[in-house]
């Protein structure tokens, strides 16, 4: 599971990638999602090192479910937490990548716009991406912030 570069780590942050695709991996044993079936366990780490864990939770009003992304985030805000994420360990059923849907990937770069994802499902190697690359000329803090009328 070495498929990642070692210049694209944050400099200072120390984390384990293994460590956390196997937390992720365990969180998705309890994800929530009797309608898909298509359970997804999440965990971001910060720079300082702290790590929260998420879970898709589906509901029967199909919009309302929350990704395992999100949830884990919402779960380090809700602890007092604001990042920045250094990472994000993503596991999803099937054999392929469980790569973040297009409103996690924004919700990823709101709290961790230097963050590396790791994108696993039951086979092969992780897929690595720094969010930078998962949503290129993204819209975030600091472009609203340039928009304001002082
Ligand atoms: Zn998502």
């Amino acid at each position: 599971m070495t498929t990642m570069r070692s210049d694209a780590r944050p400099r200072g942050v120390t984390y384990d990638e293994a460590d956390l695709l196997r937390r992720a991996r365990a969180a998705r044993e309890r994800a929530y999602a009797p309608y898909s079936q298509f359970r997804v366990g999440a965990v971001v780490v910060t720079t300082e090192g702290e790590a929260f864990e998420g879970v898709n939770v589906e509901n029967a009003s199909f919009r309302t479910g929350t990704c395992a992304e999100q949830a884990a985030i919402a779960v380090m805000v809700a602890a007092g937490v604001r990042g920045p994420l250094a990472a994000v360990a993503i596991v999803g059923d099937g054999p392929e990548p469980c790569t973040p849907c297009g409103a996690c990937r924004q919700v990823i770069l709101e709290f961790g716009p230097q963050a590396l994802v790791y994108a696993s499902g039951d086979a092969g190697r992780p897929l690595i991406r720094p969010i930078s690359e998962l949503l290129p000329d993204a819209f975030g803090p600091r472009r609203l912030g340039s928009g304001r009328r002082s």
